[in-house]
């Protein structure tokens, strides 16, 4: 088609992972949580389903804002509430890259990044991690960019850069630093402070994974008051509807019950990635939701782990990409799920 513009007839558009239709399958392919969201976002959503609904959400969530700011410790102008974090990842770049303007990020991470970069008509530049995963040095030299993106814990492998290693990139960087949290609350630190005290910081979070609320779609930056004002005039006017604002909100009410189920997912990592571990897989310490575990040697490969897991309606990730196509990445589920998996692949062993 002549008329589309050349950027996006170029781009091959991002596909998430699958959602099976139909009842019967262990879903451990997204990362999204295995126990229900708080009873009270149940509640709060039950109580909001009703006549009013006919009237058009707050345009700015300051409600969900206020409540944000207190839990994190910011004030309500460094916060801004989004449709999912990727959308507030669609804003950074249509509020802070130009087109024909590049991008910092690495290799391998969270591959939304850079298809939105290049649907913008701007350009990427990934520095290749270091064999372990872990933050390279060409980085540090990165100044030609206009925004850097990394996930912390990283995505698609779960382990966690080095903090310092990050503030140090803060320093040495002139755009902006586009932290992504979405699996930070599984991990053992996190990088607010790095927002509060610095300019260029915009840390980025979900209530996709930890609050167990993927459906509801709602994430939320922060920042210095400047970059929220600039990202608040590019965002729709009514881009987070009324119920998620409330369920959201309800969800920070019972802040212990997202750390209850957090403590569950991270015991059950463990067991997972001890267990792998003594079926011959190789897994990285994760400090996710999900472990990246790559199995031994033929005939279990990746790609077949994968295919016959599927046959047996186990669904994990398998991203056909270099350095990530030898191993797969499979979700915490609950421990029965846990089970259901590591008995699947004994027997296809
Ligand atoms: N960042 C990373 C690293 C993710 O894995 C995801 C979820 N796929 C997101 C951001 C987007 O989260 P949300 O559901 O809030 O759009």
């Amino acid at each position: 088609m002549s008329y589309v513009r050349k950027c996006v007839s170029e781009v091959e558009g991002y596909v998430p992972g699958e959602q099976p239709v139909g009842d019967g399958y262990v879903k451990l392919n997204t990362n999204e949580n295995p126990y229900p969201p708080s009873p009270r976002v149940i509640e709060a959503l039950r109580a909001a389903v009703g006549p009013t609904i006919r009237r058009y959400p707050q345009p700015t969530a300051d409600r969900l804002r206020e409540k944000i700011a207190q839990v994190y410790r910011f004030s309500r102008d460094e916060v801004i509430v989004t449709n999912g974090m990727d959308e507030l990842l669609n804003l950074v770049v249509r509020t802070f890259v130009e087109p024909d303007d590049t991008v910092v990020l690495t290799y391998p991470t969270y591959v939304l990044y850079d298809t939105l970069v290049r649907l913008h008509g701007a350009k990427t530049v990934s520095h290749e991690l270091a064999p372990d995963f872990s933050l390279p040095d060409s980085i540090f030299g990165a100044g030609e960019g206009r925004v850097i993106f990394f996930s912390r814990p990283n995505s698609p492998t779960g382990n966690l850069f080095e903090r310092k290693r990050v503030a140090d990139l803060v320093r040495g960087f002139d755009g902006l630093v586009a932290i992504d949290e979405a699996y930070v609350d599984f991990a053992e630190d996190n990088c607010l402070e790095l927002a509060r005290r610095n300019e260029n910081v915009i840390v980025m979070r979900t209530f996709s994974k930890s609050f167990s609320l993927a459906g509801i779609r709602i994430g939320f930056g922060v920042a210095n008051r400047k970059i929220i004002a600039e990202l608040m005039k590019v965002k729709d006017s009514y881009n987070v509807s009324t119920l998620s604002q409330i369920a959201a909100t309800a969800a920070l009410d019972d802040y212990e019950s997202m750390l209850d189920s957090v403590e569950k997912v991270k015991r059950t990592r463990d067991r997972l990635a001890s267990e792998l571990r003594s079926l011959g897989f190789k897994v990285l310490p994760s400090q996710a939701n999900f472990v990246f575990a790559t199995p031994a040697e033929y005939p279990l490969r990746a790609r077949e782990t994968y295919l016959r897991l599927k046959e047996r309606k186990i669904i994990v990730r398998y991203l056909d990409m270099r350095r990530l196509d030898n191993s797969v990445r499979i979700t915490v589920g609950t421990d029965e799920e846990m089970d259901l998996l590591l008995a699947a692949l004994k027997d296809i062993m």
